[in-house]
């Protein structure tokens, strides 16, 4: 089964403590699609510039990204930028330009209404509820948020929550939302205003998964060189939807998200070696396999069989 993914696409200038890099393919979308694509199939909703270059639409072509959802229209294409400090872990915005993102609606092709999975990347709540509009009644809906929307669009963040399954965010993002300082209260709270599951990732200490009566602890995978951590958190929640969509026979159960929650860590410790989409490009299945067995046998994890 596909994935519907939505969120920004754009042209990321990044600066870690060793090195700085400009206009590399970025944005919440393009992380997730491309990491769901190692999994199944999926379809695109965004919008960039003509300036955005061919060869990045080339490269979502190559991985069977389906691209009859994402706009090209005249103007410059979203661009953001950020610093990395000593950590690599936490990081300064240096700035956001919207351009063309910023009277972006998403107004979905009409074949795409009745895609299974959907993965509402980082946009504002009330562009993931319009997307959710034009669904017809969709297996699985995740959704991704940032502190941003928590300040400015609190009150339509707490609409849609009310209508997905699961929402993925960030430590920082748990408690300010709720209010808590525990991530164990704070990932009660949220279940409590809606989603049935909901995982705060924590970073270079991994994510917590939490279910009606359970509850899962998964570490990150240890790597000894961390590149470019930007879109981490948008691999996993792409990695993570893309492996329940291709496991989607019956119920989407805890054991099955559990499971997903590996694969999403695994995908992002792969897409933090290298900047921007970089080792994604030479990634393969049998790559993420390999991983995925290894960080079995260092986390003992293998009561997911
Ligand atoms: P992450 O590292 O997971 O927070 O995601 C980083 C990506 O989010 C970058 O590639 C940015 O282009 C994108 N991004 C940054 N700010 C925003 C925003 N306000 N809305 C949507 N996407 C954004």
């Amino acid at each position: 089964m596909s994935v519907l993914v939505v969120g920004s696409i754009g042209l990321d200038t990044v600066k870690t403590p060793i090195e700085e890099h400009a206009d590399l393919l970025g944005g919440s979308a393009s992380y997730a699609a491309v990491a769901a694509s190692f999994f199944t199939g999926v379809n695109l909703v965004g919008i960039v510039g003509d300036d955005f270059p061919k060869t990045h639409i080339g490269y979502f072509e190559s991985r069977q990204i389906d691209l009859a959802g994402m706009q090209i229209v005249p103007g410059k294409t979203f661009r953001w930028s950020g610093e990395y400090h000593w950590d690599m872990n936490t990081r300064t915005t240096r700035s956001t330009e919207l351009n063309v993102f910023e009277h972006f609606t998403p107004t979905l092709p009409s074949n795409y209404g009745e895609t299974p999975f959907v993965l509402l990347a980082n946009i504002a709540p009330a562009l993931q509820s319009h997307v959710l509009d034009q669904m017809q009644k969709p297996k699985f809906i995740i959704a991704d948020t940032m502190n941003l929307w928590i300040e400015i669009a609190k009150n339509d963040l707490l609409a849609l929550l009310k209508r997905v399954d699961m929402l993925i965010l960030n430590d920082g993002e748990a408690r300010e939302l709720t209010g808590e300082t525990s991530l164990i209260k704070a990932g009660r709270c949220i279940r409590d205003l809606g989603p049935t599951y909901v995982a705060i990732k924590k970073g270079e200490h991994g994510c917590l998964l939490f279910g009606e009566d359970n509850f899962f602890s998964c570490a990150a995978y240890p790597l000894e060189d961390i590149h470019d951590p930007t879109g981490a958190g948008d691999t996993f929640a792409g990695g993570l939807a893309g492996y329940l969509a291709s496991h989607s026979d019956g119920e989407i159960t805890f054991q099955k998200l559990r499971k997903a929650v590996v694969y999403g860590s695994v995908l992002a410790s792969f897409n933090v070696e290298a900047f921007s989409l970089e080792r994604m490009r030479t990634l393969t299945i049998r790559d993420i396999e390999e991983r995925y067995q290894m960080f079995k046998l260092m986390s003992h994890f293998e009561v997911l069989e």
